[in-house]
Parts: structure tokens; C-alpha cells; sequence
């Protein structure tokens, strides 16, 4: 009989609680350990496609997943000056019919807690600040500020972009400042005006997903939750980002005179805004290793991506999928399970990583190329895939 494992996962973001809620279901006794005193996720959004949908669905957590998401109707694309419609397409019907699964959005928030419900309360060890990781024959060491240490069978580093993991194991060179910035922020979707744009032509419908395109940002906006309320992602090419934190404070001030110029209606759109936060976007190149001996990374440490294909979570969701498969079939040697799931996982994510670059350099053309085709990324069913 082939012997069970003690896995120690590191970050409790949405990369740590998939691989821990893949390896519990396969009987693997899992610990997840987070520098936060409380779990959670950042108040914003987050767009999921069928690719990670049909992971949900593996997990057991269709169902609960669908309650909390949404499935916009249409993609709405329109130009940043005049809000002309640049195009309209359907998603709703398409993406089922197409890929067997839906294109969902969702707060942060909430899949958090779905994902987390699926583990033991004392899954998880809260204010743990790993400091770094090592090998220990058959088995791994990981160490925390507080002076302790857990030993385990692996340790996964899945403590996003600045992984102190990856820094000790695999080069501690700084992410890469892609020149995009951020501001997210939720308002009420009754704050869409009626009708703008040429002749008060243009109108958005309460279930629709929609974006601006202009020559130095991209905004996109869609309904989460029960859909009364609309996430904003307002994109914005900046030469120079001098904050030394990657997240921080902003104003609906700051907000809107990122945008003169712009359609009025964004602008209005804007004016509702009450919380809001920028982010630097930072990526890496990829790299070929993220394995060493009884330790591996997952997630944003291993293959940071910017988010205009919307795909980084994605790819951290199917990662903590494809992980509990290898390890699973690997008991007796889980450095062979390690090895398999970077062999996986490694060319799809460091794909995903340089066309998303491709897609802000296409973002940035006048006038833009229409989007590249995501259906690559949709078509694949890591849940087979992996078997
Ligand atoms: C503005 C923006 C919009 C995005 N939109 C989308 C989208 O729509 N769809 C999509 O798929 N992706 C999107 N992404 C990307 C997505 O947010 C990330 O890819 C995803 O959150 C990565 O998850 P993760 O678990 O790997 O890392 P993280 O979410 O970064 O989680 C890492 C966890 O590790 C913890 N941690 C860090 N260091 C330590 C330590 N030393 N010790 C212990 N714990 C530690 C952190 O507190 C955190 O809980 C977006 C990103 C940005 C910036």
C-alpha cells in the first residue's frame, strides 16, 4: 500500500487553498501556513474562465461556485473617447456550447471562502512568515520569523510574487515593472448611465461585461456577486511607478485624473467610486525550474503574469489541481510527483505569461488589433489532462 504524505503549503492565496483543497480530496494531509493573522482576499474581482471552472467542478464545488459567481451575457468593447461600440459579442450561450463550461466573474472574497470551506479549520496556521525552506533527505524543513520550523514530505511555495521560496532556491533578481498600472474598485451597477456615447446611442445592459480601449489604458468592468454590484479594473500605462509597496491607497480624485479625456460616462461611472486601490503590475520572465528536491513552487512565485488576459489566478487554480494529481500518483517518491507537475504545468503557464505581455503591447497599437484568441487557454481540461 503506497504510504500517505504530509504536504506543508506556504500562502493561503487562491494558488496554496486549490492545491490544498486538490490534496485533501485525495487523502494527503495538508497544513497551509499564511503571514496574515486573518484569511482573505483583496476586495476586487476576479475573472474565471472555463478553464478553471471545470477544476471547480472537479472539486466538488460546482455548485457552490455558480451561487457566488456571475455569467455575463455579452462582451462589450468600446472605444475610450466616444464610447462607440467597437464590438459586442455574446459569451453567455458561446462559451458553454464551445468549451462545456462558463466564463464567470466573482468577487475575490467569495471564492476565497468557498475554496476554504473545504478544509478543516485546523488546516491552517495564520501570522507564520516563512523566511525560507530546505531540503532534509527524505523530507523538507520549512522556517518561520517566529523561530519555528515544520518538517514535512514538501514544502510548496506558494507565497505569490515575492516568494521568500523562490528568492532562496531560485535567484532572488526583483520582479519585472511591466510599465501597467492599476486602480481597482467596486461601485453599484445602477451607477452605469443609461445611454452615452454617439447620439446616446451606446447602452449597457446590467448583465453585460464591458471594457474601454484607449491608446494609454484599458479599463474593463463587469458585474460580480449577485451582479448588483460592478468591479472595475482601470489599466493605465505608466513610464515610471515609484511606490515601493506594489498595492496601495488611492482616491477617486487620483482616479478620474488618470482618465481626462475619456468618455464622460466612464467618468460618471468613476464619480460613484468610494474605495479604491492602485496596483503596480510586475510579472517575470519565465523560468524553466521550479523544483528542488522536496520543495516546489505554485502559483504567482513560480510564473507571476500580467492580468490582461485575466488568466494569473487561473493558472494558479489549475496548478493546485495538477499538483494533488502528481503527488497522488507519486506517494513513494513525491520528488518524481514534484517533477511531473513542473513537466505539466511549466510550458502552458510561461505561454500564458508571454501572451499576456503580447496582449498589453497590442493594447498599447493605434488603433488596437482585436483581442488575441484566449480559446487555447478555454479548450484545456487540466482535470483530464492531468489523468
Ligand atoms: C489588478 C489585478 C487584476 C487581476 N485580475 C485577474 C483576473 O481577473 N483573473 C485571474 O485569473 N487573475 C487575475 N490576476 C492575477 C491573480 O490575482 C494572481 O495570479 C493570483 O492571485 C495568484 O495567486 P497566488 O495564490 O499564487 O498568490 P497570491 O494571491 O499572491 O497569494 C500568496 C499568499 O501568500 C502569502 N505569503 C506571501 N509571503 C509569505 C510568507 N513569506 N510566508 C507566509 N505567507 C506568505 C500572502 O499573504 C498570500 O496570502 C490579477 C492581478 C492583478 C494585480
Amino acid at each position: 500500500m503506497s504510504r500517505n504524505l504530509k504536504v506543508a503549503i506556504i500562502g493561503a492565496g487562491m494558488g496554496g487553498l486549490s492545491a490544498a483543497s486538490a490534496l485533501r480530496q485525495r487523502g494527503i494531509e495538508v497544513h497551509v501556513y499564511e503571514r496574515a493573522m486573518m484569511l482573505g482576499e483583496v476586495g476586487a474581482g476576479l475573472q474565471l474562465g472555463p478553464n478553471s471552472y471545470r477544476v471547480f467542478r472537479a472539486l466538488g464545488l460546482e455548485e457552490t461556485f455558480r451561487q457566488n459567481a456571475f455569467e455575463p451575457i455579452n462582451n462589450v468593447s468600446l472605444k475610450w473617447d466616444d464610447a462607440s461600440v467597437r464590438f459586442r459579442e455574446p459569451m453567455r450561450g458561446p462559451m458553454i456550447e464551445r468549451f462545456g463550461a462558463p466564463y464567470m466573474t466573482a468577487h475575490r472574497g467569495d471564492l476565497h471562502r468557498i475554496l476554504r470551506e473545504t478544509l478543516p479549520e485546523d488546516t491552517f496556521h495564520l501570522g507564520k512568515i516563512c523566511t525560507g525552506a530546505e531540503n532534509h533527505g527524505e523530507a523538507a524543513v520549512a522556517h518561520f520569523a517566529d523561530g519555528t520550523s515544520v518538517e514535512a514530505d514538501v514544502i510548496i511555495g506558494a507565497d505569490g510574487i515575492r516568494s521568500a521560496i523562490r528568492a532562496q532556491h531560485f535567484g532572488a533578481d526583483k520582479p519585472r515593472w511591466t510599465e501597467q498600472m492599476a486602480w481597482r474598485c467596486i461601485v453599484p451597477v445602477d451607477c452605469v448611465p443609461k445611454a452615452f456615447g454617439p447620439n446616446k446611442t451606446t447602452s449597457i445592459a446590467r448583465n453585460e461585461y464591458f471594457g474601454w480601449l484607449g491608446p494609454d489604458g484599458h479599463v474593463i468592468c463587469y458585474p460580480i456577486g449577485n451582479g448588483d454590484m460592478l468591479n472595475i479594473f482601470a489599466g493605465h500605462v505608466s513610464i515610471d511607478w515609484v511606490e515601493e509597496s506594489w498595492s496601495a491607497a488611492s482616491t477617486k480624485e487620483e482616479l478620474i485624473a488618470g482618465y481626462a479625456g475619456w468618455n464622460e460616462a466612464l467618468l460618471e461611472i468613476y464619480s460613484n467610486v468610494t474605495h479604491v486601490f492602485k496596483w503596480g503590475i510586475f510579472d517575470r520572465d519565465p523560468v524553466p525550474e521550479w523544483q528542488t528536491g522536496r520543495i516546489c513552487l505554485l502559483g504567482d512565485a513560480a510564473h507571476p503574469t500580467m492580468p490582461t488576459l485575466a488568466q494569473g489566478a487561473n493558472m494558479a487554480i489549475e496548478d493546485g489541481w495538477v499538483l494533488g494529481h502528481c503527488l497522488d500518483n507519486s506517494r513513494d517518491d513525491p520528488g518524481a510527483g514534484l517533477r511531473a507537475f513542473v513537466r505539466q504545468r511549466q510550458p502552458r503557464t510561461a505561454r500564458v505569461t508571454l501572451t499576456s505581455r503580447q496582449q498589453f503591447a497590442n493594447n498599447r497599437m493605434v488603433p488596437p488589433p482585436p483581442p488575441i484568441d484566449r480559446s487555447w487557454i478555454f479548450d484545456y481540461d487540466v482535470t483530464t489532462e492531468a489523468a
